[in-house]
C-alpha cells in the first residue's frame, strides 16, 4: 500500500533522512523505533508530505506522491489519517463536530451521514457520551482517542501515528493503546511511532528500528526484541527496556 524509495530529508545542509527505503503491506502493524532525533517523526512528515523530501518517492496506492499536483495530493491525504502527540482537536467545536467536519467539508458527505458515522466511530473509541461536549472538559487520553475518531472518519487505508500517547498521564496511556489495538486488530494498517515497548512487542507485526536518519534494522517483534543483530538496536534496547 506504501512504497518509500531512497528518500532523503536535508534541513539547511543538516541530513536527517538518508537514503531510507521501505514498503508497508496492508494490514501491517509497523512500529517505529528509535532514540531521540533519529528522525522518526521526520520520516512520518515525509510519507503524507507534510514535509516534502528533498529527494526520492513515496508510492501510495501506486502514485509518487512526491510527483502528485496539489490537487491530486490533496485527494490522496485524505486517505491517510494523521495523530500527533497533541491531538490538535478544533476546540472551538463540540467533540461530535470535531469528528464530522472533514467529511462532511472534504468529502461531501451530507450532514446527517456524517452525524451518524461520527457517533459509531465515537461509540467505538468509548465516547459517545461526550458528543457535545467542548475539547476543553476532556482529558488527556479522551482527546486522543476523539483525534483517532476524527482521523478516521475520512475511512483512511493507513493510519500513522506519531508518538500519540507520550503527552498523556501514564494512566490513561493505556485507554488509548487499547483502541489502537482494536484498530490493529480490525485490520487498519499502522504506522506508529512509539516508545510503548509493550504496545511495539505485543501488536506491532514489525518492528523499523530508526537511528541517525536510517532504518537500521527491520524484523518482527519477537525476533528483534529478542535477538536485535546491530550493536545500535542492542544499545538502544538495553536503555529502554
Ligand atoms: P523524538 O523521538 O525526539 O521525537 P525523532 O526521531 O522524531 O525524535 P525528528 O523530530 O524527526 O526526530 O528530528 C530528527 C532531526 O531533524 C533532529 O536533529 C532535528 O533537529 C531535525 N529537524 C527536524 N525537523 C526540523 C526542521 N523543521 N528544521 C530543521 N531541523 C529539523
Ligand atoms: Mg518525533
Amino acid at each position: 500500500i506504501l512504497k518509500i524509495e531512497h528518500i532523503k530529508k536535508e534541513f539547511k545542509n543538516n541530513l536527517v533522512l538518508k537514503d531510507i527505503s521501505a514498503n508497508v503491506q496492508s494490514g501491517q502493524v509497523i512500529a517505529l523505533i528509535g532514540p531521540s532525533g533519529a528522525g522518526k517523526s521526520t520520516f512520518l512528515r515525509c510519507i503524507n508530505m507534510l514535509g516534502k523530501p528533498t529527494s526520492g518517492s513515496v508510492y501510495f496506492d501506486g502514485k509518487d506522491l512526491t510527483k502528485c499536483k496539489d490537487k491530486e495530493l490533496d485527494k490522496l491525504r485524505t486517505k491517510m489519517g494523521m495523530v500527533f502527540q497533541n491531538f490538535n482537536l478544533f476546540n472551538n467545536m463540540t467533540v461530535l463536530e470535531n469528528v464530522k467536519v472533514a467529511p462532511i467539508k472534504v468529502k461531501k458527505v451530507s450532514d446527517q451521514k456524517a452525524t451518524e458515522i461520527a457517533h459509531q466511530l465515537l461509540t467505538q473509541v468509548g465516547l459517545d457520551n461526550k458528543a457535545d461536549v467542548y475539547p476543553s472538559s476532556l482529558s488527556g487520553g479522551q482527546a486522543q482517542r476523539v483525534a483517532i475518531a476524527r482521523a478516521l472518519a475520512m475511512q483512511p487505508e493507513v493510519m500513522l501515528f506519531d508518538e500519540p500517547t507520550s503527552a498523556l498521564d501514564p494512566e490513561k496511556v493505556g485507554e488509548v493503546l487499547s483502541v489502537m489495538q482494536d484498530l490493529a486488530q480490525q485490520g487498519m494498517t499502522m504506522l506508529v511511532v512509539t516508545h510503548e515497548m509493550d504496545f511495539a512487542k505485543n501488536v506491532a507485526n514489525q518492528i523499523w528500528f530508526m537511528d541517525d536518519g536510517q532504518i537500521v534494522e527491520k524484523g518482527a517483534p519477537k525476533e528483534f526484541f529478542d535477538h536485535p543483530k546491530t550493536q545500535r538496536a542492542q544499545d538502544f534496547l538495553s536503555k529502554v527496556i
